[in-house]
C-alpha cells in the first residue's frame, strides 16, 4: 500500500504536536516530532560545553549523534546516544539551544537526512517548521497551524501547569515564544513558512475539540483521495 505522509508546520505553541498524535492515533500511522530531534541535539551541545552558535564544533559533532525515537505504549521516547532524554529536552535551556542550533547548516541538514530516511520506510505524519516546505515536499497532506502569540502563550503555560513543569512567568514564555518565532522564520535555510500548496489554519480562539475535529476531518477526506 502506498506510503502516506503528512505535513504539520507552524510556529512554537500552536498545537501542532497534540494534533499529530491525534492524526497518528486515528490513521494508525507513526508519529515523528522533528522538534524532539533539535532539542537531543542542543541538549548534546550544552552537555559537552559546546556555544549554540559554534557552526563549525556543531556540525562536527552532529557527524555521529545517535537520535533515535522509539514508541512505548504509543509515547513518544527520544534516546540520545543510548540514553533516554524525553523529560530533559524539554527545560527552557534546551528550547532556546534548540532554535539556535537549528539554524546551523550543518545540523539541518543531519536531522533531515534522518527524518527523510524514516518518511522512505513508514506512512508517517511529522510535525515541525520545514516539513511541508523541505522535508517532504511531495507529502500528501500539508498543514500549517497557527494562532497568536498570546494565544500559544497561554495554551503552553496551560499545558506546563498541567504537567507540574511551569518554571517561567508568563511574560517569559511570551519573550521565549517570540524569539523563537523570529529565529526560525528569519534562518537563510528552511525557514518556517507556509508551503503554497500547504492549508492554513489559524486556531486562534478555538477550543482543542475544535481544532482536533477541523484537523481530522481535513484528514480523512484528504487521505481517502490520497490512497
Ligand atoms: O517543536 P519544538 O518546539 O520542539 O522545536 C524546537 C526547536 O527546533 C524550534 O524552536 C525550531 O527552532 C527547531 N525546529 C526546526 N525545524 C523543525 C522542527 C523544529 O528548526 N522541523
Amino acid at each position: 500500500m502506498k506510503k502516506i505522509k503528512i505535513a504539520i508546520d507552524g510556529p512554537s505553541g500552536a498545537g501542532k504536536s497534540t494534533m499529530a498524535k491525534m492524526v497518528s492515533k486515528e490513521l494508525g500511522i507513526l508519529y515523528l516530532d522533528t522538534g524532539a530531534m533539535y532539542r537531543a541535539v542542543a541538549l548534546k551541545a550544552l552537555r559537552e560545553g559546546i556555544a549554540d552558535n559554534d557552526e563549525k564544533a556543531l556540525e562536527e559533532m552532529v557527524k555521529d549523534i545517535d537520535i533515535r525515537i522509539e514508541y512505548d505504549n504509543g509515547q513518544q521516547k527520544v534516546f540520545l546516544d543510548g540514553e533516554d532524554v524525553t523529560e530533559k529536552i524539554r527545560t527552557p535551556d534546551v528550547t532556546v539551544g534548540a532554535s539556535n542550533v537549528a539554524v546551523v547548516p550543518g545540523v539541518r541538514q543531519k536531522m533531515v537526512e534522518l527524518q527523510r530516511a524514516i518518511a522512505a520506510e513508514n506512512s508517517v505524519v511529522m510535525d515541525g517548521r520545514d516539513i511541508g516546505t523541505y522535508v517532504l515536499p511531495d507529502a500528501d497532506i500539508k498543514i500549517f497551524l497557527t494562532a497568536s502569540v498570546e494565544d500559544r502563550t497561554r495554551r503552553r503555560y496551560e499545558e506546563l501547569i498541567e504537567k507540574g513543569a511551569l518554571t517561567q512567568t508568563f511574560e517569559e514564555l511570551k519573550r521565549e515564544m517570540e524569539y523563537r518565532d523570529k529565529n526560525d522564520s528569519s534562518r537563510s535555510i528552511a525557514p518556517l513558512r507556509k508551503a503554497d500548496d500547504a492549508i492554513l489554519l489559524d486556531t486562534t480562539g478555538f477550543s482543542l475539540e475544535k481544532t482536533v475535529k477541523m484537523i481530522l476531518d481535513i484528514v480523512k477526506a484528504r487521505v481517502n483521495n490520497a490512497i
